[in-house]
C-alpha cells in the first residue's frame, strides 16, 4: 500500500506539511489507493498560535 504522510498542527488541525506519496509496486492498480498517515505537529502554526483572548497592548516607546 502507498503511504502518504501528511503533517498537521496539533492545535488547530491546519495542514503543515504534505510529504510525497511512497509510491509501492502497485501504484496506479485498480482499486489500490494511497493510505494517509496523519501525523501531528506539537504546536499551533502562526495563523492560530497568535494569542486571541488577550488584550494587546500597545508598547509606546518614550525616545
Ligand atoms: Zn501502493
Ligand atoms: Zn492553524
Amino acid at each position: 500500500m502507498c503511504r502518504q504522510v501528511v503533517e498537521l498542527y496539533a492545535a488547530c488541525r491546519c495542514l503543515y506539511y504534505q510529504q510525497a506519496v511512497d509510491r509501492c509496486p502497485r501504484y496506479g492498480r485498480s482499486g489500490h489507493g494511497v493510505q494517509r498517515m496523519t501525523v501531528l505537529v506539537g504546536y499551533a502554526c502562526s495563523e492560530h498560535s497568535r494569542p486571541i483572548s488577550r488584550p494587546q497592548f500597545l508598547i509606546q516607546s518614550k525616545l
